[in-house]
């Protein structure tokens, strides 16, 4: 049995689970949010599996403050000893072509790390200011890093290459790396241990932040995010594909600097540029039935955007045997996944309605015999970055029958 805490650092937020894992089981027995570090009103709240909540309103000027804070919380309440941590592992956005699975962290892959950040400017240095927290306050204890691109490293040369001069990917490294791995890999093992077999799926992780994958026994051959989390389906404030002169066009024409167009292209286009301010789903579904046009437009677009991924993608693996939905909006509305759905019968998709009427649950949504099965598995990234740390540690094998609490 081994204790191993699960960190999720953003700039101004930071998410921690702590998982005690077994062989064959695993349980989660806190689980912590940080919010407004570096900012004004930061507080902490963590809850837990056997013990009432803990909320803490104070100063948490960086990540190594918040991080004591949190092993001060785990001390009084589920640890008699922060000694009984066996490990921490780090959800890290970017691994490059560095990292093609989870590993130890050690000075050199360190070093690779930092490297590799510079390939998130934005979000880059709150991975690393996570890692250098706990090597600070924890030195001996074994740290594991879990890349939300190592998933995708399998996508073939001609799914990763962009058509732009070779040395832009040869010299400055742009190509496809794809994000969401960790979630696309954790409901891909899920949905074969569901159905029995490892085939052709094309799992739809759906949040505010949205990819699709195409999946082969078990594999990435393509994904929908690319060189940034920016690109593929529209998304909740995110525009995905467009036409690449579009920023360089508005820079020119509308006198806008390069930051203010990544900030239009990040944070007030996809569902909300295109409703009008609503990029929640749930408000986006509330508006639609009152007949707001503008909401049944972005609705329309964004179910447009999902099924030519998905035709693209049956085209890349030769036919589907599986569609997968998670994360918020796959997991949870019913709306949307009919409207995709209902767009895929050609596919050999046929939906159960009522099955699909489930929210939040793992369930198998088309009917006995739909030739391709819809699958809804919610998304479990930490558990895989707890697995993956248990792993490497113990350096064994997980077991086949492995459940989660
Ligand atoms: P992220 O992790 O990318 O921030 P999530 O996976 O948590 O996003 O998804 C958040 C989105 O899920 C919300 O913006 C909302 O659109 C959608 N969502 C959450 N709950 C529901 C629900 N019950 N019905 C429909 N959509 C939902």
């Amino acid at each position: 049995m081994e204790k191993i805490l699960v960190l999720n650092s953003g700039s101004s937020t930071l998410k921690c689970q702590l998982f005690t894992m077994y062989d064959d089981y695993c349980e989660v027995i806190a689980k912590g949010l940080a919010e407004r570090i570096g900012l004004s009103d930061s507080r902490i709240t963590i809850t837990f599996k056997d013990h009432p909540p803990v909320i803490r309103h104070l100063p948490l000027p960086d990540h190594e403050v918040v991080l004591k804070e949190v092993l001060d919380i785990l001390q009084h309440t589920v640890l008699h000893d922060i000694s009984e941590l066996s490990a921490v592992g780090h959800r890290l956005g970017h691994g490059g072509e560095f990292f093609n699975r989870s590993v130890i962290i050690d000075e050199q892959v360190m070093q690779k790390i930092n490297d590799t950040m510079e390939l998130l400017p934005l979000h880059g240095a709150a991975f690393v200011h996570g890692i250098n927290a706990i090597t600070h306050l924890l030195p001996k204890i074994s740290q594991v890093a879990v890349f939300d691109t190592a998933f995708h490293q399998t996508m073939p040369k001609e799914a990763y290459l962009y058509s732009l001069p070779s040395e832009q990917y040869e010299k400055h490294r742009i190509r496809r790396y794809g994000f969401h791995g960790t979630s696309h890999r954790y409901v891909s093992e899920m949905a074969a241990d569901i159905l029995g077999f490892n085939g052709r799926f094309i799992s739809c992780h759906l949040g505010n932040g949205a990819s699709v994958t195409a999946i082969r026994d078990g594999q990435s051959v393509d994904t929908s995010m690319g060189f940034t989390p920016a690109a593929g389906i529209m998304m909740g404030t995110r525009c995905g594909d467009i036409d690449p002169y579009i920023p360089l066009y508005i820079m020119k024409h509308q006198n806008k600097t390069a930051d203010e167009v990544n900030a239009m292209m990040n944070k007030e286009s996809g569902l909300f540029g295109a409703s009008g301010g609503f990029s929640d789903v749930r408000d986006l579904e509330k508006r639609c039935l009152q007949g707001d046009s503008k909401a049944i437009t972005a609705v329309d677009m964004y179910v447009y955007n999902i099924i030519k991924y998905i035709g693209a993608y049956a085209a890349v693996l030769d036919g589907i045997d599986a569609l997968i939905f998670t994360a918020g909006i796959g997991e949870n509305s019913s709306f949307i996944r009919k409207k995709i759905c209902d767009r895929l019968g050609y596919l050999g998709i046929k939906l159960d309605e009522n099955a699909n009427h489930r929210r939040g649950e793992r369930a198998v949504v088309s009917t006995p015999d739909s030739p391709v099965k819809v699958l809804v598995i919610p998304t479990n990234e930490e558990y895989i970055i707890a697995r993956d740390t248990y792993d490497l540690i113990a350096n064994r094998r997980r077991k086949k029958s492995f459940r989660v609490a």
